[in-house]
């Protein structure tokens, strides 16, 4: 099956590493033009990302013990 969020969310992932990577300005936190999009992207899908996740595991029996 592909799925594309995840698809989505890996090369949001790799796309901020590798600026992360190569920007002293992102490794410190601080503001960057370039980098800023880069997380924030990344950020918005991790969330979906997640939200989603949560939302299956919550069919798991071991949710409630
Ligand atoms: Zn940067």
């Amino acid at each position: 099956m592909t799925d594309r969020l995840f698809i989505a969310y890996m090369a949001a992932f790799e796309a901020a590493t590798r600026h992360v990577g190569n920007c002293p300005a992102c490794r410190d936190n601080l503001p960057c033009k370039a980098g800023d999009p880069l997380h924030a992207r990344f950020l918005r899908l991790q969330q979906v990302w997640t939200a989603r996740s949560n939302v299956s595991g919550k069919h798991r029996r071991d949710s409630t013990p």
